[in-house]
């Protein structure tokens, strides 16, 4: 640990030149103390430090994250862990995909195009912790009402995806508290994709005082405009084709605000309401081979800094539209379907999506 240390300190100091930036390789840490030794190594350097948290299973929209890390830190952490104590007693933690080696190399890459590109900073470290390392006293716990060290966050943490999720917000709030405290970056990065957990982490780094910035990286798509998720590989393709039911319904709703110049909200939901009935009526029934069963857990418009439910939007202050849409199990999945990799055609997913609605002055 000590070598480790020293060998940064004496290396750090050297980065200067471009050159040296292009050579750092990508260290990957299990435990706390040489996660700290290299974070004291920087501070011995000029450099500055960024972390992206992540469940890992990477795609576009964490590298996006990563890339915005890159330009404006020299050195940048990414930590992947799932996160037990952030799902509750029915959700797919068991399922959720894990893909360290492919998440490396796609690190691997990005420092590459980087380097490429002339962003100047780096991913130099990943923090890959096992459990007993993140809850060194108790295991983490998905009950409600369960034993343990934790953050709480309300009312934030208890609205929207927190009244569908009720373990949810603690365990984000609870892991990221670790983790900014064992990685001590100078800036944080989270996606818009997750608007609640981005307003719910800003609110943890004002209430505890913690020494860090929080960025909020705009939403990666896809092609047809349905949010990158590490969960949408489950979809499979026939529900993947109905997803974008979801993204669309918010644009809807997005264009009551922008081009029509609405502001209460049923006059900005009720559209969006009335095209996603029409969407899941038509893929409910369809023939059983092509049918997709949805249900929607919510369509909001909230407060943009706090996520309470709007009656009518402060041009002056904009709004977040959010909404959350349940994928059901296929009931009757053809041997093609069940064949396509990854999918997990008798499960659930869930999608979330959001659009700002920006002030208007
Ligand atoms: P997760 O691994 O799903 O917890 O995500 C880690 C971080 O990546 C969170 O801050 C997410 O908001 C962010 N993220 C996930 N998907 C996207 C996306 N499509 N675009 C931008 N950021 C994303």
């Amino acid at each position: 640990m000590l070598k480790f240390s020293k060998y940064h300190s004496l290396r750090f100091l050297k980065v200067t030149s471009t050159k040296n930036i292009q050579c750092r390789k990508i260290h990957v840490f299990r435990s706390v103390p040489e996660l700290r030794a290299f974070r004291r190594s920087l501070r011995n350097c000029d450099s500055s430090l960024g972390l992206v948290p992540t469940l890992g299973a990477l795609h576009k929209g964490h590298l996006s994250l990563a890339r915005a890390a890159a330009n404006e830190n020299s050195d940048v952490v990414i930590s992947i862990y799932l996160n037990p104590a952030q799902f509750g007693v029915a959700e797919d933690l068991d399922k959720y995909p894990q893909t360290f080696d492919s998440d490396l190399q796609q690190l691997h890459a990005l420092n590459q195009s980087f380097q490429d590109e002339g962003v100047p900073g780096r991913v130099t470290a990943v923090f890959a912790p096992d459990t007993k390392t993140m809850y060194p006293t108790l295991p983490p716990t998905s009950e409600v009402d369960g034993s343990g060290s934790f953050v709480t966050i309300t009312p934030l943490g208890q609205i929207l995806e927190g009244a569908s999720r009720p373990v949810f917000f603690r365990g984000v709030a609870t892991i990221c508290m670790k983790l900014f405290n064992i990685v001590q970056a100078e800036r944080v990065y989270f996606g818009q994709k997750d608007a609640q957990q981005s307003l719910l982490i800003k609110r943890l780094v004002k209430d505890f005082h913690l020494d860090t910035e929080v960025r909020v990286i705009p939403t990666e798509r896809e092609a047809d405009n349905l949010a990158r998720s590490s969960r949408n590989v489950y979809l499979g393709q026939r529900r993947r084709i109905a997803a974008t039911m979801l993204p669309d319904a918010l644009r809807i709703a997005e264009m009551q605000y922008l081009h029509h110049g609405k502001l209460a909200k049923n006059e900005i939901l009720t559209p969006a309401y009335k095209f996603l009935t029409l969407q899941q009526e038509h893929f409910e029934n369809l023939p059983d081979k092509e049918r997709v069963s949805t249900e929607l857990d919510y369509l909001s418009i909230a407060d943009p800094e706090d996520m309470h439910e709007l009656v009518e939007v402060d041009p002056g202050k904009g709004a977040i539209i959010s909404g959350a849409l349940k994928m059901l199990p296929l009931q009757h999945s053809s041997s093609q379907e069940s064949l396509e990799a990854g999918t997990e055609l008798t499960r659930n997913v869930r999608l979330i999506d959001n659009i700002v609605l920006k002030p208007q002055y």
